[in-house]
């Protein structure tokens, strides 16, 4: 074989190699080179479409975080985590389930659109189901409220909607997709104390269980932002007293109880950083607004995860460890580079 032509078969064997990404390599890949992989396919498909790259983030990370709350989705191969159910992408009542010609695909009334141009629509195929999505927004129009709209034909519920356009938000803001960063809720030079009650039982307001972690601090100690996310709910509530919801790109609604004021300029929709100053540590709560003094002061901080059609409590206890560990690292390196006598 002439050397040209081995040359020629090589670099069509890495081309048609390149899409297919085995779960092994994948693993191999720090997550900062997966962020890059995962954002050409989001520039890649904007080009294509117009449909703003957050947008398909924001779509991509909802249905990531989808599949790792719900037993009935298998965990992506690919970069891309929007999920097609083989009917929906071939079409109700397309013979052929796996189905990846886009023509019969689109006579049986399938969705499934060929992205990369190899003639076939994969459901499986991180271009192909990106594209498919990207498609059906952009049949909406680009802007935030079309956007919503598309998401409400494609979820048909409100909290998905919520969820997702927040998300979309986020990544606007930040213009990164690498915001894994969290936070431990108060700062480590404050005094504070708190020991794992998640599921014990709670008398007041009727029989309930404890929905998360007590940190017990003095009053007025900073709280704290854990992840990065939006405030989703801001105000009183008859249990939690003064307190913030806070959703983050995984999906997870982080509640924070019994404050005794909020910080200024946090309302609903601010979008925060993990370690931002969201309230206060109080006693707030047990009656009608502006109750206080109760219990003793702490914040009550819960963790909810949202699964697509449902949301429930999970222990937070283990998180709060890891984020407190975290910081208490990075405080010692910071402190190795400095000079002791100056301090
Ligand atoms: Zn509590």
């Amino acid at each position: 074989m002439k050397f040209q032509n081995m040359i020629v078969l090589a670099l069509i064997a890495v081309f048609i190699s390149l899409p297919c990404v085995s779960a092994a390599e994948k693993d191999e890949l720090t997550s900062e080179q997966i962020y890059e992989k995962r954002m050409d396919l989001y520039k890649k498909v904007e080009t294509i479409t117009n449909v703003p790259w957050h947008y398909l983030a924001a779509v991509d990370t909802y249905e990531r975080g989808l599949r790792r709350a719900r037993k009935d989705r298998s965990k992506e191969d690919g970069f891309i985590s929007i999920y097609y159910s083989e009917e929906e992408w071939a079409g109700t009542f397309n013979p052929n389930k796996e189905d990846t010609h886009p023509l019969s695909i689109q006579m049986f009334g399938g969705v499934g659109l060929d992205g990369d141009g190899d003639g076939l629509a994969e459901r499986t195929n991180d271009e192909d189901v990106l594209f498919t999505m990207a498609h059906f927004i952009e049949g909406y129009g680009f802007d935030e409220e079309d956007f919503r709209i598309a998401l409400w034909e494609k979820y048909k519920r409100d909290q998905s909607v919520r969820i997702v356009h927040g998300h979309s938000l986020v990544y606007e803001k930040f213009d990164t997709l690498d915001l894994d960063e969290h936070a431990f809720p108060m700062p480590l030079n404050y005094n504070y104390s708190y020991k794992n009650t998640w599921g014990d039982r709670r008398g007041w307001g009727g029989r309930r269980i404890h929905e998360g972690t007590d940190i017990f601090a003095g009053y007025n100690v900073p709280i704290r932002a854990t992840a990065y996310g939006r405030v989703e709910i801001k105000g009183w509530n008859k249990y939690g007293g003064w307190r913030i919801g806070i959703r983050d790109l995984d999906n997870i609604y982080h509640y924070y109880a019994h404050l005794s004021g909020f910080e200024k300029g946090i309302e609903e929709g601010s979008i925060v950083a993990p370690g931002d100053v969201i309230g206060y540590c109080g006693s707030s709560g047990y009656g009608k607004p502006g109750t206080q003094g109760k219990f003793p002061p702490h914040l009550h901080y819960g963790m909810y995860r949202d699964n697509g059609i449902t949301e429930w409590s999970f222990d937070p206890y283990p998180s709060l460890k890891q984020w407190e560990r975290k910081a208490y690292q990075d405080r010692k390196k910071k402190n190795k580079g400095s000079c002791k006598y100056l301090r």
